[in-house]
């Protein structure tokens, strides 16, 4: 890929946070703070990120990133070199990826305006009782139909403590932060499929608290798309948007040492646009290929109901190609 460093700089200027929380460093780790462990090497103190971090993207630490290392801080990008373990063009790969710039022509890609959660504050505690309160009241039979009418076991429900919310006659699906707090709940009608969310639910993953580690992850699009996921027996987690949150899915993959990423996109443009940030956050962890559900199918959803299993999606996913980044390590 060539790129023009300058123009690329330019574009990340501003957004480093942005850009080093993708990357996959913990973002309570890296912003105004000073005296703090590392990401990379732990301790108890020796990490700092220098005021202006979103400006300038420079962090440094006494122990493994350091005048006297190399890279050594500087800027965004060699926090980048350090951060991946990649020379100066994996860098430079990974940041224009990021940023949606190709054949060196800077291309701003649209970014959707993301609110950040505070990770200093815990999440509402309401929200994890709403969604207890309500699994818990959901009637057998309506879990039954509910199920039903989606084509899935109640299982695969009950996977993602899907509930029913009187006041919106609609059913519930908490949605999490990486850390499995539940931080929202989107709601969806049962005879109209009608999507809306509580008021108040800040856009969270769809997925359950107990993820097997060490399993490729597959990421869906969607609530009703994951839980079709776990019918098959695959394990994954639904994003709130195409693309949304996608770099909690990276941290997602990198904590569950996921060793692929599976993203399942539907066959359209906001799907084909959220692959490729899906793609750009999680390449550096792993290895991430992109599959579509086969002609004429709306999405994984109706994949599966119509008769895919496992191993139909896994051959799809074999066939696809892998994107990852060639990183060349120092050490
Ligand atoms: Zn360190």
């Amino acid at each position: 890929m060539k790129t023009d460093l300058p123009g690329l700089m330019l574009l990340a200027r501003g957004r480093w946070v942005e850009i080093l929380t993708a990357a996959g460093m913990p973002s309570d780790g890296i912003e105004n703070r000073r005296g703090r462990p590392c990401p990379k090497c732990g301790g108890r103190d020796r990490f700092a990120a220098f005021p202006g971090l979103a400006e300038r993207g420079v962090v440094y630490c006494r122990f493994c990133f350091n005048k006297n290392t190399n890279p050594r801080p500087g800027d965004g990008l060699s926090s980048l070199r350090w951060w991946l373990g990649v020379d100066a063009a994996g860098a430079i790969e990974w940041l224009a990826r990021f940023l949606g710039v190709e054949r060196g022509a800077a291309v701003p890609r649209h970014i959707e305006r993301r609110v950040r959660i505070d990770d200093q504050r815990d999440p509402d505690p309401k929200w994890a009782e709403i969604a207890d309160r309500w699994f818990a009241e959901m009637p057998d039979p309506w879990r039954a139909r509910a199920a039903e009418r989606l084509g899935l076991p109640v299982a695969a429900l009950n996977r993602l403590r899907v509930g029913w919310a009187p006041e919106h006659r609609s059913t519930s699906w908490p949605m999490r932060d990486p850390d499995g707090r539940v931080i929202g709940i989107r709601l969806r009608c049962p005879v109209t499929a009608r999507k809306w969310a509580v008021v108040g639910s800040a856009a969270g993953l769809i997925c359950p608290v107990d993820l097997r580690a060490g399993m490729p992850l597959w990421v869906a699009e969607g609530p009703t798309d994951t839980a079709a996921l776990y019918s098959i027996g695959l394990d994954g987690v639904g994003v709130p948007s195409a693309g949304a949150r996608a770099d909690w899915v990276a941290n997602l993959a990198r904590r569950l040492k996921a060793p692929e990423v599976i993203v399942v996109a539907d066959r359209d443009d906001s799907g084909a646009m959220g692959a490729a940030r899906l793609v750009a956050a999680c390449v550096t962890i792993c290895g991430v290929r992109v599959i579509h559900p086969g002609d004429g199918i709306k999405d994984v959803r109706e994949w599966i109901v119509g008769g895919a299993d496992a191993d139909d999606l896994r051959a799809v996913a074999d066939a696809a190609p892998i994107q990852q980044l060639n990183v060349r390590c120092h050490q």
